[in-house]
């Protein structure tokens, strides 16, 4: 038996950023609306880390036309990709985007 690193956990919090109220769909591990996630996780889902530091959304990517936020833990510097899901501040990852290099990806020069 392998073990098992993905766990899918379906639970309700409150965004520690912004207040929104964030309901689970076992997937969510970010704030829709401020895209700030929480250090909770080592590997997606465990819930193991100590840290519990917020995370914020440093940059953005688009991986198989999905857009991909990077977040950094403020507590202690670790970073991780989150896929974002359609329930996702379109603005705020525009924001996000715009700060950052996606320019190269929305711009495609000559
Ligand atoms: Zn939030
Ligand atoms: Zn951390």
């Amino acid at each position: 038996m392998r073990e098992k690193k993905f766990q899918k956990n379906i639970e309700n919090f409150s965004c520690e950023h912004c207040g929104e109220k964030v309901e689970g769909t076992g997937y969510t591990n970010h704030c829709p609306r401020c895209l700030w996630s929480k250090h909770v996780d080592i590997n997606p889902g465990d819930r193991a880390s100590e840290c519990n530091g917020m995370m914020e959304p440093v940059s953005i990517e688009i991986i198989k036309n999905k857009y991909s936020v990077t977040c950094r833990c403020q507590k202690c510097g670790f970073t991780k990709k989150n896929k974002t899901s359609g329930n996702d501040n379109m603005d705020e990852i525009i924001k996000l985007s715009s700060k950052d290099n996606i320019k190269n990806h929305f711009f495609l020069p000559r």
